[in-house]
């Protein structure tokens, strides 16, 4: 299996099981995942799977020590004194004495308290003005209780990113991001590389993810010519493809699926592509976003990046 290195000098594996949406589901499907070997695991606060996934994790009966977890932090708990109680709520639903990594989910802050989406009086999103620098100090107070290993953000543009790093005492171990061959952000990519940041991807199969649906028909990512003629040179799926792409750039990639036989087949994209193929696929960079949620969320996000409608 493939692993990177983060720059605190813990290893991430490339292939990791992503856990959003079909929570009933979740505990199967991550203890299929773990028999199956992957020693990766993404859940989230807002995703309601956290309690499926310690549930899977204890029943694998794996060393806790083999596993990287990786949670995040919502949107209604960006105050710094909220931040401790957070990671600990997330903790106990695991059933975990810590994490590998603790990631901010958005750049952005709704309004204290419970609800995860509270709603201002005229409807909209209830977003107040913590600034995510501060939420980011109360992370990095985490790392020395020994409940995080790990801290690093989600869904940051490159301005809000290079302000992180140039604020931080502990720099981002992570930023993960979507990235699929049509959402290659190469230049973003390459300024994480040169400064010790690793990216991880998420909807690595695009707009695979039934909710990303958009206007007219674009076809499906996992089904794009040029990704099928290079998985036959290697006997692979194009979802195959997709997934080995973005190990071969040097990133992990977080498949989500709940039948057992494609958490098998997608633990297989966890291969090397020839240079010569890694440079076809990046001819297909088609620089489009399926997850923007700045409306939902009163926040332009991603305003400097590629895809940006
Ligand atoms: P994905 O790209 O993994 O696509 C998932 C969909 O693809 C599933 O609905 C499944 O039906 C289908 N699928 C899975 N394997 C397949 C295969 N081999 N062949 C054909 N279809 C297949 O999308 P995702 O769930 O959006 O992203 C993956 C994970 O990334 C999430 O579960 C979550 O953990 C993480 N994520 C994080 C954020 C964030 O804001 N940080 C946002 C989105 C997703």
């Amino acid at each position: 299996m493939t692993t990177f290195k983060l720059n605190t000098g813990a290893s991430i594996p490339a292939l990791g099981f992503g856990t959003w949406q079909d929570a009933d589901a979740q505990e199967n499907a991550v203890l299929e995942a773990l028999k199956a070997g992957y020693r990766h695991i993404d859940t989230a606060r807002v995703y309601g799977t956290e309690p499926a996934v310690g549930r899977a994790i204890k029943k694998s009966g794996i060393p806790r020590d083999q596993i990287f977890l990786t949670t995040k932090i919502w949107n209604n708990k960006h105050h710094p004194d909220d931040v401790p109680q957070a990671l600990q709520d997330s903790l106990n639903d695991l059933g975990l004495e810590y994490v590998d990594l603790l990631l901010m989910h958005w750049p952005v802050a709704f309004k204290r308290g419970d609800e995860l989406f509270p709603k201002t009086q005229s409807g909209g999103p209830d977003v107040v003005d913590t600034d995510y620098l501060d939420t980011y100090r109360a992370m990095e107070k985490l790392i020395a209780t020994g409940k995080v290993k790990a801290i690093g953000v989600s869904n940051f543009s490159k301005a809000e990113m290079e302000r992180v790093l140039a604020n931080a005492t502990v720099p981002p171990a992570v930023h993960q991001l979507e990235g699929h061959p049509w959402l290659q952000q190469r230049g973003f990519a390459d300024w994480h590389k040169k400064n010790g940041i690793h990216v991880t991807h998420y909807s690595p199969f695009g707009n695979q993810n039934e909710i990303y649906s958009r206007e007219g028909t674009i076809g499906r990512l996992i089904e794009d010519p040029v990704l099928v003629e290079i998985g036959k040179k290697y006997g692979k799926s194009a979802a195959q493809v997709a997934l080995a792409w973005g190990v071969s750039e040097g990133h992990s990639v977080l498949p989500k699926s709940k039948t057992p036989e494609r958490i098998r087949q997608n633990l297989e994209g966890d291969f090397k592509l020839d240079q010569e193929d890694v440079k076809k696929i990046r001819g297909i960079d088609r620089k489009l976003r399926f997850n923007d949620s700045s409306e939902d969320f009163g926040y332009d996000l991603f305003k400097d990046l590629d895809g940006k409608k």
